[in-house]
């Protein structure tokens, strides 16, 4: 079996076997390894692809993130935020949202909450490269990379230990298995979790877009009945006229605008943007990803959890899914670290009990609200779109509600 070369793998006994090295992943390992109580345990992590892409110059990947305030925290106290920000990242200090089909809209300005910004647009390599390079500093985890998970067989009475089968034929045991593996969860599937599902019909195009006008550093985005569009600011040497666009859109007109030249895609892009930066001159390779609302009906079975885009997976006009994979991380390297320091062993159950606890009802706590926001934008009725109007202009004008919006969704209320 291979390992990270100065870390060979001498036995293929580990404490903990993370899967997925992806942004909650990478994350987890880092922050469970960085503890007093962790000097002495053996993590691996598994991670199926084989490197991360660079993107530099005025190449960005088309996969960003929103992150929150709360995230950067997360991402700094596990010694990686100053290397992100090193490589780039675009704050944004406002969001402007507004209503396609009528008149109203909602600006938040990050002076409201006495902040300098909102929160930080970042590419989802930026911070992956940033999570690898750190990880390989802790001398307690192993990445096991190019290796994908093929078997999962749960502990039983007569060998309590999770094995776990590579797709290379080799096998490996442990105590406790984290499924950090994105959307597909393979572990998820092969534990038999069961999810609550339905597909949006929708499909998220994704790309980075040149404009005329400068962005702002304003996160924009505006709702129309077949999906909500976003501009999301990017930076470069100090260029503010690149931003990353998430337009969802219904699956047959999501196939439309793939079929565009980029000319006509442009165009259509500038309407439905109504311009607000001017002319879109130029896009990149454009990325359709079909969306589909999925949250585990529970996180946890004996010595196996879900994190992340394996428990859950939200549609992206909240911008919160790794906001939310973040805060599991949070809670479940914490409810770790407490046990080790009070020698509680890791199979005990009460550990991932009291993990799933704290993150369960409150993600689907948001997942609802995204859902009651993604319908009612998506409803064309006359009442429906007066009473969004009236909400939303009565909402931007009470700044105490405001205030409490700002708050939680930066995760520093
Ligand atoms: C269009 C779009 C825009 C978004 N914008 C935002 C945003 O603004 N803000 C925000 O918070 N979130 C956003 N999200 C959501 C965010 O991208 C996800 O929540 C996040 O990537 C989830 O991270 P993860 O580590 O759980 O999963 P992933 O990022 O999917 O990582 C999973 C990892 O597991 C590995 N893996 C998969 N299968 C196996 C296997 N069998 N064996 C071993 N390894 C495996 C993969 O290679 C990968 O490295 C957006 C999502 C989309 C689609």
């Amino acid at each position: 079996m291979r390992g990270n070369d100065d870390k060979p793998i001498d036995n293929t006994d580990y404490d903990l076997v993370i899967v997925g090295a992806g942004l909650v992943g990478a994350t987890l390992a880092c922050a469970i390894a960085q503890t007093d109580a962790a000097q002495n345990l053996r993590i691996a992590v598994i991670e199926a692809s084989s490197e991360v892409q660079h993107f530099s110059g005025d190449h960005f990947d088309p996969r960003v993130v929103a992150l929150t305030h709360a995230s950067q925290k997360l991402l700094t106290d596990i010694g990686c935020w100053d290397g992100i920000v090193a490589q780039r990242v675009c704050v944004y200090r406002e969001m402007k949202v507004w209503d396609g089909e009528g008149t109203a809209a909602i600006e938040f300005d990050c002076a409201e909450v006495q902040q300098s910004h909102l929160g930080h647009i970042v590419e989802n390599s930026v911070i992956v490269n940033q999570l690898r390079e750190r990880m390989a500093q802790h001398k307690n985890i192993f990445l096991i990379q190019p290796a994908a998970v093929a078997q999962v067989i749960p502990a039983q009475a007569e060998f309590p230990r999770v094995r776990v089968q590579l797709s290379n034929g080799d096998e490996i045991t442990t105590t406790l298995l984290i499924a950090a593996d994105g959307a597909q969860s393979k572990v998820r599937e092969l534990a038999e979790f069961s999810t609550r599902e339905w597909d949006y019909g929708q499909q998220a195009i994704i790309t980075t877009v040149r404009t005329e006008q400068p962005h702002e550093f304003t996160a924009w985005q505006r709702f129309m009945h077949t999906g909500p569009l976003a501009f999301l600011p990017l930076q470069h040497n100090g260029a503010e006229h690149s931003c990353s666009i998430v337009w969802s859109a219904d699956d047959v007109l999501a196939t439309e605008l793939m079929a565009l030249g980029d000319e006509a895609f442009c165009a259509r892009l500038t309407t439905a943007f109504e311009a607000r930066l001017g002319r879109v001159i130029s896009c990149d390779k454009r990325y359709a990803i079909p969306l589909r609302q999925r949250h585990a009906t529970t996180y946890i079975q004996p010595g196996i959890a879900l994190v992340g885009d394996a428990a859950h997976n939200i549609h992206p006009l909240a911008g919160q899914g790794v906001n939310l994979g973040l805060q599991d991380v949070l809670v479940l390297a914490q409810e770790i670290e407490r046990a080790l320091a009070r020698g509680i062993p890791l199979a005990d159950y009460s550990i991932l009990r009291r993990y799933q606890r704290q993150r369960l009802a409150g993600n689907l706590g948001m997942m609802t609200a995204m859902e009651g926001f993604k319908r009612l934008f998506g409803n064309r009725s006359l009442s429906v779109n007066w009473l969004r109007n009236t909400g939303m202009r009565q909402l931007n004008s009470v700044a105490a509600i405001k205030k409490i919006i700002i708050n939680s969704a930066l995760g520093v209320s």
